[in-house]
């Protein structure tokens, strides 16, 4: 299977990287996408793989939409930069990054005081903390914030019984936040706790550290919630993925988190997959092969080093 690695620039730093890397491999139906994060290793990473031999040899199920509403994503930026990112996005929805490491929560405050002033009354504001605070931070941090008007939080503690503990709380203290799972869903190894104890009202789904488009939509039913997809940061080869699960599930309430092509200084495509009026519109994604986002022979034999075992277990099957 051809595969070559791509690097793509990031505008601001975020998840602590600023750049991105991963594997574009083509398949009999095209070309598809392997990046899981330097710090994901085995068997974290197989999943990511069987995502990508989808893509790549099977393709994706029929859609029920043609196009997917999406959300701004805000890095955590100054509360100046913020606002320009939601004001020239337009995204009617925005999720803002918060408990950053080093930062402080006046810095969340500011920031989420900026996005409410560039969205104005009506557009809706999700934060997203990554499971950094503990129950009683987050009930604290959430309440304050949530004079802004919050959609939802998403991940505010790490454990799925935090999620429950604060869940009830907030409910007990009048404070109006619903919570969102992301990582509890998607690197618990057990998705169902989450609606057992029920510690969250919202679902975020990612294609590839799920295992796939079809895996992903047989988990929405398993759940039941209301199910955001979100990217892990691809390239649009990789974004294709998620813009596909999310026009495939029956119902898609809230707005995805799969504009992430505008965080690039570049793509791998000369047409990303970016939104147009707040919308993604369902379509092919058609690599520029001749395009400067290729990481080189050195980065390539990385990936495939990283890769090998993951395929020798595949071909062992
Ligand atoms: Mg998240």
């Amino acid at each position: 299977m051809e595969a070559v690695a791509y690097r793509l620039g990031l505008r601001n730093r975020f998840r602590g990287i600023t750049e991105r890397q991963g594997l574009l491999v083509r398949g009999a139906v095209g070309w598809a996408e392997w990046s899981p994060f330097a710090e994901y290793t085995r068997p974290e990473i197989d999943a990511w793989w069987q995502a990508t031999l989808e893509a790549a040899e099977i393709g994706f199920p029929a859609p029920v939409r043609d196009r997917v509403p999406v959300n701004v994503t805000v890095p955590a930026v100054a509360p100046e930069v913020a606002h320009s990112i939601v004001s020239v996005s337009g995204c009617r929805t925005a999720k803002v990054k918060v408990a950053e490491p080093g930062q402080a929560f006046g810095d969340d405050l500011a920031r989420v005081e900026a996005v409410r002033d560039a969205l104005g009354p009506d557009g809706r504001i999700r934060v997203d903390a990554n499971g950094a605070w503990d129950v009683d931070t987050a009930l604290a941090h959430l309440s304050r914030l949530s004079r802004f008007g919050l959609e939802y939080a998403e991940q505010p503690c790490a454990a799925v019984s935090e999620l429950a503990t604060l869940r009830r709380r907030l409910a007990r203290g009048g404070i109006d936040v619903l919570i969102a799972a992301d990582e509890s869903i998607r690197r618990s190894g057990d998705p169902e706790r989450v609606v057992a104890e029920q510690a969250a009202d919202i679902a975020v789904l990612k294609v590839q550290p799920l295992g796939g488009v079809r895996r992903c939509l047989e988990l929405a039913e398993r759940l039941g919630l209301p199910v955001v997809v979100s990217s892990a940061l691809e390239s649009s080869v990789g974004l294709a993925a998620g813009v596909a699960l999310a026009a495939a599930l029956p119902e898609l309430p809230y707005a995805c988190g799969l504009n992430t092509a505008t965080m690039f200084t570049g793509d791998v495509t000369s047409d990303p997959l970016v939104a147009i009026n707040g919308e993604i519109g369902v379509r092919p994604v058609v690599v520029d092969e001749n395009g400067d986002w290729r990481a080189g022979p050195a980065a390539t034999a990385a990936w495939q080093a990283r890769l090998a075992p993951v395929r020798a277990t595949e071909e062992d099957r």
